[in-house]
């Protein structure tokens, strides 16, 4: 905390981690003789830069930039980058923190990182989009590379923002070097799939969770937070598998249409027209949009949240709840709070935390990485078949964790326990370093 000052979610991400860890150092003392946990929270690297630009009225602004290292003992560095006011260092050491043991149960080959900075894209033109993205990788292109640290989006940062970053750093290099973000567009370099898999994967965790008490999504009352890449895809697979989604929302209110959400109308709004989630309700009759109003006040058996973090309270986890909640799927990172998790556990309400659940975005990020090494392009049907075997091998991951630990069903302990153990046994065989 001393060291650390003012960086409230970090503490929470690693507060969460640290709490599920204790049966895990009194079998392996290794962990703490070698210093474990004391290296695993302090970032190998932390890059903070200036990011001036110019807007289409000829001011110049200035924004920060981030890149938090954090882990590279099982790979190069790997984790998005968000353009949003809200980010400060914090918020990129807690996405960092997370993206560690998120990207060690993928079980693939890659280490953990984030980064961003506090632009707002929301308003801004095409030109001034493009000129920040240029100016923030005029800096960070020096800092990156496909063995290195490998970024991709988050909130704020879509194909749009990628297709600019990756312009820049190609014009800066001199390098195709397809490797070194993913995310990209299809016909440069980018996987089918990625757009569509931290929302699906999210969906088939759920499903596989489900599953153990003999159910599935089908037929069942489905809320989903966010309407931005991950809530959209999430809706999507929900409703392919029988789900009836019908509540999402953006940061201004909620829509309610109990007809079910059509996805398509939200796609068109928010990627295209990249307008609000209150016109949904305008074009569609039948549906309603609260203002300032929480989408979980609508009541769930399955809770999607795939906004952003400390989403999801208190308050909203006992209304959801008590209108018969059987599972939570985190799309987002760390959008429920501790207390909420409690109530959930406590109530036996399946839940799924994010570092598990929404792991299917950067698992196929990897994949993209593995058809860039090879120079090749998969299939839709291909990649999601990987994505779906993946979900289901972090999902098992974590319930044979769980259970190894004496704490069956609990995929908190599970996913931070499993994900623990593959890095600090790479940090234990690579040395102090
Ligand atoms: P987007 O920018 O595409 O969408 C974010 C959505 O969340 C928007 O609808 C936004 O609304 C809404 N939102 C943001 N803040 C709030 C708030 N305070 N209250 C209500 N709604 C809010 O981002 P993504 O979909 O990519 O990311 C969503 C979450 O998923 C983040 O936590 C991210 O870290 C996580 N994630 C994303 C991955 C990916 O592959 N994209 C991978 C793994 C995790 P508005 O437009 O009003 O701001």
């Amino acid at each position: 905390l001393r060291r650390n000052p003012g960086e409230a979610e970090f503490h929470q991400a690693v507060r969460e981690v640290f709490d599920s860890l204790g049966p895990v150092l009194d079998k392996n003392p290794q962990y703490a003789d070698a210093a474990v946990l004391q290296r695993i929270c302090e970032p190998e690297r932390q890059i903070i830069f200036r990011v001036p630009w110019v807007d289409d009225a000829g001011q110049v602004n200035i924004n920060r930039g981030f890149r938090v290292e954090f882990n590279s003992a099982l790979g190069p560095f790997k984790g998005g980058l968000r353009f949003h006011p809200s980010v400060y260092l914090g918020i990129v050491k807690f996405l960092g923190f997370e993206q560690v043991f998120k990207n060690s149960l993928t079980g693939m080959p890659i280490g953990g990182g984030k980064g961003g900075s506090d632009f707002d894209p929301r308003g801004k033109s095409n030109g001034e989009v493009m000129r920040f993205c240029q100016s923030f990788m005029t800096e960070l292109y020096r800092h990156i590379g496909e063995y290195t640290d490998v970024p991709a989006g988050d909130i704020g940062v879509g194909g749009r923002e990628i297709g600019y970053l990756f312009g820049q750093y190609k014009r800066i290099t001199n390098r195709y070097e397809s490797g070194v973000l993913t995310g990209k567009g299809i016909s440069w370099g980018g996987s089918l799939v990625r757009t569509e898999a931290t929302g699906f994967g999210t969906v088939f965790f759920a499903q596989h969770m489900l599953e153990t008490r003999n159910g599935g999504l089908e037929g069942k009352r489905v809320v989903v937070s966010g309407s931005g890449n991950v809530a959209i895809y999430a809706m999507q697979k929900a409703q392919q598998l029988g789900g009836h989604v019908v509540a999402c929302s953006d940061s201004s209110g909620y829509v309610l249409d109990e007809a079910g959400i059509d996805v398509e109308l939200v796609r068109q709004i928010k990627e295209i027209e990249r307008g609000r989630i209150a016109d949904y309700a305008a074009r569609r009759p039948g549906s309603s949009f609260v203002e300032g109003g929480r989408v979980w006040s609508v009541g769930a058996e399955v809770a999607l949240p795939c906004a952003t973090q400390n989403e999801l309270d208190v308050d909203d986890a006992r209304a959801l709840i008590e209108s018969g909640l059987k599972a939570v799927a985190e799309g987002a990172n760390m959008p429920t709070t501790p207390e909420a998790v409690a109530l959930f556990q406590e109530a036996g309400v399946l839940f799924a935390p994010g570092k598990a659940a929404n792991a299917g975005g950067v698992a196929t990020s990897a994949l993209e990485m593995q058809q860039n090494a090879s120079r090749d392009a998969w299939t839709f049907e291909h990649t999601e078949e990987r994505l779906a075997g993946i979900m289901e091998s972090i999902h098992d991951r974590c319930a044979t964790t769980a259970d190894e630990y004496g704490q069956p069903g609990n995929y908190v302990a599970g996913a931070n326990i499993a994900g623990f153990t593959k890095v600090a046994d790479a940090m234990l065989a690579l040395g102090v370093i």
